[in-house]
């Protein structure tokens, strides 16, 4: 039977993020459009050549996109708002940048903390997170009158750009069915789904051209395959993949799923009239086996098994013994368990990790190399394969019994947990009751959400600090400067709860792991965040533990200049955890377990140092949820559990804070409840408060901080707006349990919009605390 290996789609940033130079220089005015699309060209053609220099058998097209291949999709199939029709012709970059990014008139903003939102005449299109992963992707948008035509050439011409340089490449296209269920409809009510059959007609017209221009197969990436579907959304698939087929009868269409398992979507899809199908065999290993039972004999696998989320080597030996009686059977194609855009690209680049870690890990480059190797092994060609599978058994092995991975102390700590490690030693009502005494809080207190306008002289510091022009003294004393004006700031406008501002973090993550054992950070590691924004998330390798104090001397510092009491500031195990690249030799909540103690540890000693409120960020616990509902509560179970692992190590007058960005709480308001941190402070401004009815219905007995000052946006909200805000809220909420503060950090705002923002913000506290 025949094997062959495919690539399901390289990253596109390049191996030194020439992506995101090319695309902020054109932004930037400095290169013309010629330029860009040349750099543009020329990172195509590398990852080509790369792919074919490995050896992989199937090399993808059409898998590079300027910004997002969500929007390159938009665009192929006409859907582009009337709002930006008057920027130029629908297929020009002013209006593909325009949906991206939106038109700006204030230059250099950059929006929120993770770049959303910034200000703009024509604002962007909506912009949310690609299924589980950190990748965002623009929110399609359609109407009931929507229109569908074959609008852009992209897949086309990038077929036929490889096919000129000799690549017979599988061209990549995001199907028609996922592309609806992503899509948002600005008529309520209006499901965008009800427009398939308006659509495959586009797809079955791209299928034709590529066909004719000599492609044989294309890969149609439906990941919603791998989410809980109603009948609508089963029907859509049957009646589009039937159409499809009859249409261009020629094209041997590839169905692609990744991120999860088809779970009970199996027998749809088993009689969908596809050639080949995708599995993630990675996260769903046990669908192999009904797969292999109930899929037509001609059906064309092709299966994940490499890992595409993440960094580390595959176990070959394992994979080959796993494979040997399926290859046996029926043709196979290997593959990544999807496209490879969420991993690094190439280790060889990476000069900073210790070697001993840097030996676990397989990018992108070299997750196609195992690959190959797989592939010649399995072809019967095991000795060809020899000397790496051996490479490779060695490095597995040494993983699993090095010291840096396994520390018996960590082990015995988790160990010891009991019920009472994350419980508060008094319910909530007693300790606000100690918490009220003890604090003298005016009602309505106002305290802001942890970071402080990261300035270009901050940032231009701690680049002198980290290439060692500035020295740590130096360095020090600047960062207690700056933390000293904003306390004083604080002071001076009348906040009651204060920050020190955060100067000294990078990241809200990567502090935190630069300082935790277990933790590895990489220098040329970097992942697509969005357009031309890239992250390098840590690399959790080993048992997470504190050898020292993170933020006690920073908040000691703090405190000590006044009276008012300055509050803790630290990221929760969760969202450390979300944001990383996590250890796959043990479960994620037992890695979590690990960094919910560390933290614990560290929010004792603030307590100890004389810290009255401790704040624990959790900004990224609803974006662990699984794909699945059914699998919600075992993740939210000990996702709360670590929180309170964390917080509870404290007395009971000790004020527990948490923060959360983002504005659906509907669908996990009782594990919020359950996490019963004495104060919650959310993102609302821009709901309108709408989010506090989840709140007010499930009684929330907390405190609850609304978020009443929109920071994604420069604009200085109003004494009367926020007033307008609070009063809405103390409608819903009982008054007593309301605090008032921005929606998140101010990290990316700038000094001249937050201190007039801030200002109106406590006044408007005062107006309202006189009212209620
Ligand atoms: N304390 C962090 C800050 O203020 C929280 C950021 C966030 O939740 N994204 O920057
Ligand atoms: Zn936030």
């Amino acid at each position: 039977m025949t094997i062959s290996t495919a690539n399901l789609g390289f990253p596109r940033i390049g191996p030194r993020r020439e992506l995101k130079f090319a695309l902020e220089s054109f932004w930037s005015g400095k290169i013309t459009e010629t330029e860009l699309r040349d750099a543009a060209s020329a990172l195509r053609v590398a990852a080509w050549a790369r792919q074919h220099a490995v050896g992989v058998d199937i090399i993808p097209s059409n898998d590079f996109s300027l910004y997002d291949h969500v929007l390159d999709t938009s665009v192929m199939v006409g859907a582009v708002p009337p709002l930006y029709d008057a920027l130029g012709a629908l297929d020009s970059l002013a209006v593909y940048f325009a949906m991206a990014r939106g038109t700006r008139t204030v230059s250099g903003d950059e929006g929120c903390i993770h770049g959303h939102n910034a200000a703009s005449d024509v604002p962007a299109l909506e912009m949310t997170k690609w299924f589980d992963t950190n990748y965002h992707y623009m929110v399609p948008e359609v109407r009931p009158e929507q229109e569908f035509r074959l609008a852009g050439t992209k897949a086309l011409d990038e077929f036929v750009e490889a096919k000129a340089l000799g690549y017979h490449t599988r061209p990549v296209i995001l199907g028609p069915v996922t592309w609806l269920l992503l899509a948002k409809s600005t008529a309520p009510g209006f499901e965008p789904i009800s427009l398939i059959e308006r659509l495959v007609p586009i797809y079955a017209e791209l299928l034709q051209g590529l066909a004719e221009a000599g492609a044989e197969w294309v890969q149609i990436d439906e990941p919603a395959l791998v989410l809980d579907l109603d009948e609508t959304a089963r029907d859509a698939f049957r009646m589009t993949y039937g159409m499809l087929k009859a249409a261009v009868p020629a094209m041997k269409l590839q169905l692609t799923t990744y991120f999860g398992g088809l779970g009970d979507n199996l027998e749809t899809v088993l009689a969908l009239p596809v050639d080949g199908l995708h599995l993630d065999l990675v996260r769903a290993p046990e669908q192999l086996e009904p797969v292999l039972l109930s899929a037509r004999p001609d059906l064309v696998l092709s299966l994940g098994i490499v890992d595409g989320r993440n960094v580390w080597k595959s176990d070959l030996d394992r994979l080959v013994d796993w494979l040997k009686p399926v290859v046996a059977k029926r043709d196979i194609v290997l593959a990544p368990s999807c496209s490879l855009l969420h991993a690094p690209i190439d280790l060889a680049l990476e000069t900073s990790l210790d070697p001993e870690i840097a030996e676990w890990l397989a990018f992108a480059v070299q997750k196609l190399e195992e690959l190959a190797v797989l592939g010649d092994a399995l072809n019967g060609d095991r000795y060809a394969a020899t000397a790496e599978l051996v490479a490779n058994a060695e490095a597995v092995a040494k993983r699993r019994e090095s010291q840096l991975t396994n520390d018996p102390a960590v082990r015995r700590r988790l160990a010891s947990i009991d019920a009472d490690t994350s419980q508060r030693a008094l319910p909530f009502a007693e300790r606000a009751a100690l918490q009220r005494d003890r604090l003298r809080l005016p009602a309505l207190p106002t305290t802001t959400i942890g970071s402080f306008p990261q300035t270009s002289e901050v940032r231009k510091a701690r680049a002198a600090h980290s290439r060692g022009d500035l020295d740590d003294t130096a360095y020090r004393d600047f960062l207690r400067q700056e933390t000293e004006l904003a306390i004083r700031w604080q002071e001076e406008i009348g906040i009651d709860v204060l920050v020190h501002g955060e100067f000294e973090r990078n990241d809200m993550v990567q502090y935190f792991g630069e300082k935790l054992a277990g933790f590895a950070f990489t220098k040329a590691a970097w992942v697509q965040s969005y357009g031309s924004r890239c992250v390098r998330p840590p690399i959790i390798y080993g048992d997470v533990s504190r050898p020292e104090q993170m933020t006690v001397d920073w908040w000691c510092f703090a405190q000590g200049l006044t009276d008012r009491p300055v509050k803790g500031m630290l990221t929760g195990p969760v969202t450390i955890l979300n944001w990383s690249f996590v250890r796959d030799d043990q479960p994620r909540e037992l890695t979590c377990r690990q960094i919910a103690l560390a933290i614990r540890d560290e929010v004792v000693d603030l307590e100890a140092a004389g810290a009255k409120i401790i704040q624990i960020d959790e900004a990224a616990l609803r974006e662990g949820l699984p794909l699945r509902r059914a699998e919600w509560q075992g993740y939210l179970d000990w996702a709360v559990e670590c929180f309170r692992i964390s917080s509870s190590g404290v007395r009971p007058e000790t004020q527990i804070h948490t923060h959360m960005c983002y504005s659906e709480f509907n669908d996990i308001i009782a594990a919020i409840g359950a996490m019963d941190a004495d104060v919650i402070s959310i993102e609302t401004a821009r709901s309108k408060l709408e989010l506090l009815d989840a709140f007010s219905t499930y009684r929330y007995p907390n405190d609850i901080g609304p978020g009443v000052y929109d920071i994604h946006s420069p604009r200085v909200p109003t004494v009367a707006e926020m007033e307008h805000l609070l009063l809405k809220a103390a409608e819903t909420l009982p008054a007593g349990q309301i605090w008032v503060n921005p929606d998140c950090g101010l990290k990316t705002r700038k000094w001249e919009d937050v201190k007039p923002a801030l200002v109106n913000m406590t006044a408007a506290a005062r107006a309202v605390r006189e009212a209620v």
